[in-house]
């Protein structure tokens, strides 16, 4: 009785700062809308949510928690999952490894001493990932990737189809990365159609509480919050996470576990997703970003609640782990 007593003052106590927090930050305009993608500088820059689900199940939102955007590179690391549970390490690993780089999402670099994509977080990797996904045409690999979405967002997920329309026809640099991996034999056919892929995944819509559910059922082993449902086997849920910690923020990965340490992976939508193990997901949607491509409001939420809840993953007081 006064466990559930205590869960209960720590909820209330969470969402008292997260709405603190959001009012707090809520002025902050710093950053600006990603523009590459010409669909994208359409958003409003103003929306801000935070959203947060614990593995129990138990959530906290704020701010404009209905609100959809285009999941972008935050759909990386679900396709890892995928790629790792379809095809197992080895052959994910031939494809891309699992170093941070230091160098911009879309790096055209590829690890040359290993001949694969530094890892699975930028876009080479991101695109090599893509090309496993197995099916004989483009409708029935795409069946494969929403089939995945809708095991995390309990929903058949909806595409963008602007946005969809915007990467496609700005996807120039993916197309360089793609011939470049395929002139390597890191993608042997169907370079165009992975592409395709590729832009799709980044073109699913969710909101911030999808994200957070998402980033649960990570923490949570692979066991979805609300469906109780086993949506990926608990070693690639390790493997997500480690690479999300090591690679998920782009070039800001190292300084982000320094002084976050959640690991985490945003998105050029907006949206940043951090698991925090055997507790829950919190997800922020801002959509103006840094140089780096991460949601300038997003990383001062993570580091704001990182440090009151003493949520980094070294901290030596966790008091939050399990039956939260
Ligand atoms: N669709 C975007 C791209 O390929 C995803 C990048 C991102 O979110 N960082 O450029």
């Amino acid at each position: 009785m006064a466990e559930i007593h205590d869960h209960q003052r720590a909820a209330e106590w969470f969402k008292h700062v997260c709405r603190d927090v959001h009012g707090r930050l809520d002025g902050l305009d710093e950053g600006a809308l990603a523009s590459y993608i010409p669909e994208l500088a359409r958003v409003d820059p103003d929306h801000f949510a935070i959203a947060a689900m614990t593995v129990a199940g138990r959530s906290a939102n704020e701010g404009d928690c209905d609100q959809t955007f285009t999941i972008q590179s935050i759909s990386k690391l679900l396709m890892y999952g995928l790629a790792l549970e379809t095809h197992g390490r080895d052959e994910v690993l031939k494809r891309a490894g699992v170093a941070p780089t230091g160098d911009p999402f879309n790096s055209i670099k590829l690890d040359e001493a290993h001949r694969r994509a530094p890892n699975p977080m930028v876009n080479s990797g991101a695109i090599a990932i893509a090309s496993m996904v197995e099916g004989d045409d483009l409708a029935a690999r795409r069946e494969v990737v929403l089939a995945l979405f809708e095991r995390y967002l309990g929903r058949r997920p909806e595409v963008d189809e602007a946005v969809l329309a915007s990467e496609t026809v700005a996807g120039n640099r993916n197309r360089a990365i793609g011939y470049l991996l395929l002139n390597e034999g890191i993608i042997t056919d169907r370079v165009e159609e992975t592409l395709d892929l590729y832009f799709m995944q980044c073109s699913i819509l969710v909101t911030a509480v999808d994200l957070a559910v998402i980033g649960a059922a990570i923490a949570n082993h692979g066991v979805h919050p609300m469906t109780g449902q086993q949506v990926v086997a608990p070693q690639v849920s390790r493997d997500m996470l480690t690479v999300a910690l090591t690679c998920g923020m782009y070039d800001y990965a190292g300084e982000w576990a320094y002084t976050v340490g959640i690991p985490a992976k945003s998105g050029v939508g907006g949206g940043i997703v951090g698991m925090i193990p055997d507790v829950g997901g919190i997800a922020v949607y801002s959509p103006r970003l840094d140089a780096h491509g991460n949601s300038v409001r997003g990383i001062r939420v993570f580091e704001e609640l990182s440090e009151e809840f003493d949520l980094h993953v070294f901290d030596a007081d966790r008091p939050w782990r399990r039956n939260t």
